[in-house]
């Protein structure tokens, strides 16, 4: 064939082959959910290109995935009509991993199976995933709006080969030939099952060929009259469209597979329709896991957006506030014009309003997974830091993720973040009026920081921040039930009101008896503080450094400095 050529995988590509082979062998039936997901968004793609140029169509307008085999060749081949691919894109989608960070993220993976397993499904294996049971893949495409169609050849070992080819058809065939101990799959009925099981929420019809023989009088089939018919194996409705009570949890948790390219079940979600003055549809996950770039808020995040049914597009951000940057899933909007694109979202009115519902769906969302506290705890330990951007991005909803923080208290002093506000306001004591933290580098510094004796030898519980976002959390966050957040390391702490009669006389005359040493101090310490005063938060400690109640803490100002301010 004209222009062929043979290409090096990207470093990386070759990296995650070899560890997805090892690690995902016992899962390895995935592989046929992955390209099925990949033939469907490729016809969602041509769908949405369609819109306003029908004529891509050409004359073949009924879009589907169709699976055949051959039992003897050992080979299963998925087959689209979606968009193609053109030589360029093919290079790039099945020579690299695009996604920023993978390099990092490979580095993590240690080769142990059970833990590979774990973290590759968080990357979304994609096509790759074919390797698992083939020896060799055939890809052949052409984009719709191109003349000439591509074939890529690769045995997976760290090249491919690539050239040009003639393909009437638009779309894409992949042909996996299986590896010896795969053929397995070659086999209408294991095919049929896996479609039905992982891929039948999947919106275009997913066909397999049914071979009849025609029937002579007495019954018996005749030889040579085999006809084909197509038999569409899956249930071909988006899933979303569907009512509620219809839909099995196994249903729900494959069509989050789907969507959020995850191989673990989420924790959770909501499934709303919506009718009125702003008309949706919303699909909404909690996943089980941090994907490896949770931390980097230019990350891929947002949700799969359709518009009356048909897609728009994916990683949609416009719908949810970056502190929700978690949440997976759908909104199919009855409101928004099927022409919007990126640039115009961010001017629709609508689209603000979406965003608020959605926020809201969110947010009780996780308030009813909080009912579960082994699943919330999940949750936390995985977005815990994300949601507390929340009072600081989202003001108007702080009260709600209030709710939903946790953190580590005195009250059981450990470093797991389990406590909430509404069990600390429980536990305090008679008289006490404000909610006490304190904010150090780790744990460890939190629990043994001097400004604690005093609450400890009152019994009064104070929470142990120790996660670096935790101060700017609180600068956001200053009352909760109506309750002052104080930090004990600033200011006066008013702990009198808790004080008996006895023990305010003790401490108003040893300020009176301490006047002298007072005094000393301060000229020691010159202009190197504002002011010496005698405390009663400590017993232990002879003296501790507090700041005033309007300074900035020791996190933020390490922050500037670090920033160079
Ligand atoms: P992902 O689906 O998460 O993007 P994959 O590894 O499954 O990752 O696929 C990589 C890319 O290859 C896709 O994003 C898509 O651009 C392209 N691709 C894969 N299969 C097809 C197909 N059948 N038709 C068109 N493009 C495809
Ligand atoms: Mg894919």
């Amino acid at each position: 064939a004209a222009q062929a050529e043979t290409m090096g995988f990207q470093t990386e590509v070759k990296q995650l082959l070899q560890l997805m082979i090892h690690s995902l062998y016992s899962n390895r039936e995935i592989f046929l959910r992955e390209l099925i997901s990949n033939a469907a968004d490729a016809c969602d793609k041509l769908r949405y290109e369609a819109l306003d140029n029908d004529a891509l169509y050409g004359n073949d307008s009924e879009l589907r995935v169709e699976i055949e085999h051959d039992a003897e060749a050992g080979t299963v081949t998925v087959r689209d009509n979606g968009i193609g691919m053109s030589r360029d894109e093919v290079i790039q989608n099945l020579g690299t991993i695009a996604r920023s960070g993978t390099a990092e993220f490979l580095q993590q993976l240690s080769g142990e199976k059970q833990k590979d397993a774990k973290l590759i499904g968080q990357f979304g294996v994609g096509f790759y995933s074919g390797f698992i049971v083939s020896d060799e893949i055939t890809v052949r495409t052409r984009r719709v709006d191109q003349e000439q169609g591509v074939e890529w050849h690769s045995r997976g070992e760290g090249e491919f080969d690539i050239a040009d080819i003639d393909k009437p058809e638009r779309g894409t065939e992949i042909v996996l030939h299986l590896k010896e101990d795969a053929k397995e799959f070659a086999d209408a009925e294991r095919l049929k099952h896996l479609v039905r099981t992982y891929s039948d929420h999947i919106e275009v019809p997913v066909r397999m060929p049914k071979v009849e023989k025609a029937q002579d009088e007495e019954g018996n089939e005749i030889e040579g009259s085999e006809t084909v018919t197509w038999e569409t194996v899956n249930e071909a409705t988006a899933l979303w469209v569907r009512p509620k009570e219809e839909i099995s949890e196994d249903e729900y948790k494959a069509f989050y597979k789907h969507v959020a390219h995850d191989f673990s079940d989420p924790l959770i979600w909501s499934h709303n329709k919506v009718e009125g003055t702003l008309e949706y549809t919303s699909l909404l996950y909690v996943p089980g896991r941090a994907p490896f770039d949770l931390n980097q808020r230019e990350g891929v995040r947002g949700l799969k957006l359709y518009a009356q049914r048909v897609f728009i597009m994916d990683d949609a951000e416009q719908f949810l506030p970056l502190y929700l940057r978690f949440i997976k899933g759908v909104v199919d909007s009855k409101d928004l014009s099927l022409n919007i694109s990126r640039e115009l979202l961010q001017k629709d009115p609508q689209v603000d309003k979406l965003k608020s519902a959605l926020t809201k769906r969110s947010l009780d969302m996780l308030k009813k997974l909080a009912k579960d506290e082994d699943a919330y705890q999940t949750f936390w330990n995985a977005f815990g830091n994300v949601l507390k951007e929340g009072p600081a991005e989202d003001f108007a909803n702080r009260d709600k993720i209030a709710e939903l923080l946790r953190f580590s208290s005195t009250h059981t002093d450990s470093a797991t973040q389990d406590q909430s506000l509404a069990g600390y306001v429980e536990r305090m004591k008679e008289g006490q009026q404000k909610i006490y933290y304190l904010v150090a580098d780790g744990f460890n510094a939190a629990s043994h920081s001097p400004h604690l004796e005093i609450f400890r030898k009152k019994g009064i519980e104070v929470l142990l921040l120790h996660d670096r976002i935790d101060e700017w959390l609180m600068s956001h966050l200053t009352e909760y039930d109506g309750k002052a957040l104080v930090d004990v390391a600033k200011g006066d702490l008013d702990l009198d009101e808790m004080a008996d009669e006895e023990e305010k006389k003790a401490q108003e005359e040893t300020a009176k008896a301490k006047a002298p040493l007072l005094e000393r101090v301060k000229a020691a310490l010159g202009d190197e503080v504002q002011e010496v005063r005698v405390t009663h938060r400590l017993t232990d400690s002879p003296a501790c450094v507090v700041l005033s109640e309007h300074d900035m803490g020791y996190q933020m100002r390490r922050l500037m400095e670090a920033a160079g301010q």
